[in-house]
């Protein structure tokens, strides 16, 4: 297996997997997106609601605001936890949000008790309180994974595509017609042929092929190379979302592995 890094953002990363198989690449682009914990607002209780949304809706806007822990490690997934699901300061962490209008609520004005919780975007808007509208709720977020619900999603848009293979023949004149339609600037016109210069770009969408002779230009998908490109919802960096989906892939691995010696 070969990696090399395209782009390294905070919330995007951008890489060439070679030598692996698909199910092997979609495995990281799954895992990213659906076994990577993170905290999220999981329960609330409305003590005052005279905005001009239902509480339903409150709830629904407060549950999809990606959280930052400074140490997610303290915080057990609650079916692990010693309270058995219960709750607990070791498997939840408690918030206040208290706003009286004119304004808008944003995502900082949630407060957590641990002072190293909090939203990871400060201006997420909540809803508009008008004059002397209220907005009082306590509630609590708790660690999961994105297959449980969306709001544990730690991957946001997360996909893999395979590396295009695309060659140009000799009958080439060097007409520039396939430059012309490649959506990507993917191909170029050098020393009279058209030659691909920056293949990571292509789509596969084959307009090149179909705009000169049959044959002239073939673009086909490279079966062991994918380009994978993972963005975090923002309670992670990228890279280590990616460290982080592959090493629940390792665990998942090793369990197998327990288990079949087991039977052996
Ligand atoms: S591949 Fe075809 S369309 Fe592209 S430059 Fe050559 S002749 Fe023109
Ligand atoms: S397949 Fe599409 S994106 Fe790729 S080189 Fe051809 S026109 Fe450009
Ligand atoms: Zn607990």
């Amino acid at each position: 297996m070969k990696l090399e890094l395209l782009l390294l953002e905070e919330a995007r990363i951008r890489f060439l997997l070679s030598g692996v198989s698909a199910a092997f690449a979609n495995g990281i682009r799954r895992a990213c997106m659906s076994e990577v914990p993170v905290l999220a607002i999981d329960e609330i209780g409305i003590y005052d609601n005279t905005s001009v949304l239902f509480d339903e809706q409150i709830s629904l806007r407060l549950g999809e605001v990606p959280l930052q822990a400074e140490d997610l490690n303290i915080f057990c997934l609650p079916d692990e936890c010693q309270c058995e699901g219960a709750g607990c300061p070791g498997c939840r962490v408690d918030f206040m949000l208290s706003s009286e209008g004119p304004g808008m609520v944003y995502s900082r004005d949630i407060q957590f008790t641990d002072p190293g919780v909090k939203p990871a975007f400060d201006k997420i808007p909540i809803v508009i309180l008008g004059e002397g509208e209220k907005l009082v709720i306590e509630g609590y977020a708790t660690k999961h994974v994105g297959k449980e619900h969306t709001k544990w999603q730690a991957g946001t848009l997360c996909g893999y595509k395979n590396l295009p293979g695309i060659e140009v023949a000799d009958s080439c004149d060097g007409c520039g017609k396939c430059v012309e339609v490649c959506p990507r600037n993917v191909l170029v016109v050098d020393e009279g042929r058209a030659k691909a210069t920056n293949m990571v770009e292509c789509s596969l969408c084959k307009l090149c092929v179909d705009t000169c002779e049959p044959g002239a230009i073939t673009v086909t998908p490279i079966l062991d190379s994918f380009v994978l490109s993972i963005e975090s919802c923002g309670s992670m960096p990228a890279k280590d979302l990616v460290a982080k989906a592959a090493l629940e892939i390792q665990k998942r691995a090793e369990d197998l592995d327990a288990k079949l010696a087991e039977l052996a």
